[in-house]
């Protein structure tokens, strides 16, 4: 009998030519079938690898057997056990390097397609769960409501906490709605979530800035918060500091990204309109280097370069992303490091002056230093540049919270396995404490922090 190996269900997109006209989501979700065909690929592994690989150690096996007889609410039910955001996750997580690096498969033939199997999962979930009713613990204030915040909060109302969140932006959701475009995460599928905790019993209090609106210290000795946990993320940018960085026509991506997303800048018809030339470059090699690079070609921009100093290989974007900028278009330039941004005669940004980069020894990054070759300065044409080369969180939490210890670079200092800080009823956790990590990672230490705080209450 012919015993024919099962390949891969790939997970189908959109056209390239069709999905630059718009914002909606690039990759579709598999169909049943698809999905239980992929989950017949899992070998079902007695000490599965997989599991070691993702950081909130998701029971894989577990929830693709469940695909495999049909059941997505059961699958969702297994994957919900350490991962509250699965739809989410399976969007966004680098499974790649995490999960189904490990996946046993991986070595002879391709990885099960873990991300595609969790989306389908979270997608078919039906939310259940009930206000939360008993919340007679001590309550606690959560600052910031992105993927570390919100974990935090549902554990600690499942735990009886009555829980305040605190969101400087008018819309919570962090990253995952001002950062992450809606072409990679539809924000419906957030909002869904955050409906489903204020259900469960959360109040969120947007537009308020900790550390400006209210201090920490007068949530805990004025509004009589128990416990504060701290989830601020990490966005303030880094910038090159290169001549001319301070031009008109030059964005950081952050503030690029959150007015496309959350402002909807692109739209004349919104108040604050963002207008890009035709001629854009992006400066940078993470996945918020493409996220510019994309939404600024749904945005208008004609044509995209993405400058980065090193090679694809050293790339830190997840690679289906890099695959699907190259498909819509953008062009990459590696091996390409600006030094300078040249003014055109109306002073607005004109050209970027760059160097031409060779490989050396490794750096402390582990990846091959970037060395300049001499003499190799040439200049782009540009109308915009986005920098898009890393952030760290903001000042205004470390320099407006007394005895709490920060690092030099505005990190909160905290324990990663608790999230505790120097004051004791005080917690962090997420991008805050880590700088830009990963959604899953933020969410690992919501949850680690909610049994940390509830154990330091009760
Ligand atoms: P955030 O998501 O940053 O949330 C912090 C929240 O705190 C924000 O809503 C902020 O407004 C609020 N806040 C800040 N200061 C205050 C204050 N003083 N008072 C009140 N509220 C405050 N990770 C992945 O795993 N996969 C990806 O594909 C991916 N792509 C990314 C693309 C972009 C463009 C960006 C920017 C990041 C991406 N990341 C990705 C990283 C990931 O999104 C973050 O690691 C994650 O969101 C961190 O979660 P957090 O809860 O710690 O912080
Ligand atoms: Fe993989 Fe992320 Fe799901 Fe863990 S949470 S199984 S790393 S996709």
């Amino acid at each position: 009998m012919n015993q024919e190996k099962p390949e891969r269900q790939r997970i189908p997109r959109r056209r390239p030519e069709e999905r630059v006209e718009d914002f909606q989501e690039v990759a579709r979700g598999y169909t049943s079938e698809q999905a239980r065909r992929e989950a017949e690929r899992c070998l079902q592994c007695p000490k599965p690898q997989c599991v070691e690989g993702c950081p909130v150690r998701v029971d894989i096996p577990g929830f693709i057997k469940k695909i495999t007889s049909d059941e997505p609410q059961a699958a969702a039910e297994v994957i919900k056990i350490t991962n509250v955001l699965p739809a989410i996750c399976g969007r966004v997580c680098p499974q790649e390097d995490q999960c189904e690096a490990r996946c046993i498969l991986a070595a002879s033939d391709e990885p099960i397609n873990i991300g595609a199997l969790e989306r389908y999962a979270g997608d078919r979930a039906r939310k259940q769960e009930k206000p939360s009713g008993n919340l007679t613990n001590p309550p606690v204030a959560v600052v910031g409501a992105g993927p570390a915040g919100l974990t935090c909060a549902a554990d600690l109302l499942r735990l009886g906490h009555p829980v305040t969140i605190f969101e400087a932006f008018h819309e919570p959701g962090g990253v995952l709605v001002y950062g992450i475009p809606e072409f990679r995460l539809p924000k419906e599928i957030v909002r869904e979530e955050i409906r489903h905790l204020e259900d469960m019993g959360a109040k969120i209090e947007t537009n308020v800035l900790v550390g400006r609106t209210v201090t920490i210290d007068q949530l805990l000795n004025e509004q009589k918060f128990a416990s504060v946990f701290v989830a601020a993320g990490a966005g303030t940018p880094w910038f090159l500091g290169l001549p001319g960085e301070n031009l008109p026509g030059v964005y950081a991506a952050n503030e690029f990204l959150t007015r496309v997303n959350l402002m909807r800048a692109h739209r004349s018809d919104y108040a604050t309109p963002l207008k890009l030339g035709d001629r854009v470059a992006v400066i940078g090699g993470g996945n918020v280097a493409l996220d510019s690079a994309r939404s600024a070609l749904r945005v208008g921009a004609s044509e995209v370069l993405l400058l980065y100093r090193r090679d694809r290989e050293q790339m830190p974007a997840r690679k289906m992303e890099v695959e699907h900028a190259e498909e819509e278009g953008v062009e990459f330039h590696f091996l390409t490091n600006p030094i300078r941004f040249h003014p055109d005669d109306q002073d607005h940004l004109g050209q970027i002056e760059c160097l031409q980069m060779k490989l050396g020894q490794p750096d402390d990054s582990g990846r091959p230093r970037p060395l300049p070759v001499e003499d190799s300065n040439h200049f782009y044409d540009v109308d915009n540049v986005i920098v898009a080369v890393g952030s760290r969180p903001n000042r205004i939490i470390g320099e407006t919270t007394e005895d709490l210890e920060t690092n030099s670079d505005n990190t909160i200092a905290a324990d990663e396995s608790s999230g505790a800080t120097s004051r004791p009823e005080v917690f962090a956790g997420g991008d805050v404490v880590t700088g830009s990590a990963t959604v899953i990672a933020a969410m690992g230490a919501g949850r680690r922090a909610a049994r940390s705080i509830h154990n330091y209450l009760t």
